[in-house]
């Protein structure tokens, strides 16, 4: 039987049916801080045609792209300088002291949406610097949003390891802090830490100079946890998430690490039906920033498809 239908706006067309049993992970979508971004700036969208966002305030084209169309324009912290009297929407990732500032001067009014769990962390970070001689270690993605926020938490005053490879980074005689940005893997977070104590321990010094604080965000843990599980127990994986996403590339690698037929998109035609045969049970999952619509667009792409949702 050959079927064709319409999804968003991929024309599929079906030369050879097969049964799929497709299921999207009840964990994946938006994380509370993007929803939260999210509904502000369409509350506020509303209510005036144009609003400025201080960076992507979400790490997917298609959303922005949604967002866009609605009057949601993506500014850079240059472009912010050269505003003046008018509204900025601070995303979820935070922003240093030094974005405050700039609106400070330039009379913008901000609609700060940093999540408060990296609000939390920020405030960590600053009263961890204030009251300890140590140094502030952050594990994170080198020039992310977040952690460009957390190190302006100190001025600029931390070190920032994205790796095993960069631990060379810390002074090991001194007293050491360290933080993880929140979305980072807890697993590989684990490892950063334990790395660190074998080295202060080989140089003669004592484990009681290091503090490890957990911040890794909870519903970004709990993901962790979930999707292993639902990753083994589908036959194909198919993974949504904007190539920018440092969530993305690390839930995504998680998946492919426990089931091999896990594939990454970005959009619906980047599906490949090659990737299905008759009998599979395929799982739908993505990103902190994946919105719920685009998992549902795959459904029905993935459903026509399917001659029998079994
Ligand atoms: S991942 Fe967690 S900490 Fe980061 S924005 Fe989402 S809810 Fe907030």
């Amino acid at each position: 039987m050959v079927r064709q239908d319409f999804i968003g706006e991929v024309w599929t067309s079906n030369e050879i049916d097969m049964k799929l049993h497709i299921e999207i992970d009840p964990s994946s979508g938006f994380c509370n801080g993007v929803i939260g971004a999210v509904e502000k700036a369409e509350k506020k969208l509303k209510e005036c045609s144009k609003l400025y966002s201080l960076g992507a305030i979400v790490h997917n084209n298609s959303e922005l792209d949604r967002l866009n169309k609605i009057g949601l324009e993506v500014i850079d912290i240059e472009q912010m300088k050269q505003l003046h009297n008018t509204t900025v929407l601070i995303r979820a990732h935070g922003e240093p002291p030094t974005t405050y500032n700039v609106a400070k001067e330039n009379n913008i009014k901000l609609i700060d949406c940093t999540c408060p769990v990296v609000l939390k962390l920020q405030e960590r970070i600053r009263n961890t610097y204030n009251s300890h001689n140590g140094q502030i270690v952050i594990f994170g993605k080198i020039g992310h949003a977040e952690v460009n926020g957390l190190v302006g938490q100190v001025n600029g005053d931390a070190i920032v390891v994205d790796g095993l490879e960069s631990l060379d980074k810390i002074d090991y005689n001194r007293a050491i802090n360290i933080f993880s940005q929140t979305t980072k893997d807890p697993y590989e977070y684990e490892q950063i830490c334990s790395a660190i104590k074998e080295r202060v321990v080989q140089l003669g010094g004592n484990e009681s100079q290091i503090n490890i604080y957990n911040t890794i965000c909870r519903q970004v843990a709990q993901r962790h946890k979930n999707l292993v599980d639902f990753a083994k127990g589908h036959s194909v994986i198919v993974f949504i998430s904007g190539k920018e996403s440092s969530n993305g590339k690390v839930l995504y690698e998680l998946c492919k690490s426990v089931n091999d037929r896990s594939y990454h998109i970005q959009t619906i035609d980047q599906i490949e039906t090659s990737w299905f045969k008759d009998g599979d049970t395929v799982g739908i999952c993505g990103a902190t920033s994946t919105p719920k619509w685009q998992l549902e667009g795959v459904e029905k792409y993935l459903y026509s498809l399917s001659i029998l949702n079994c």
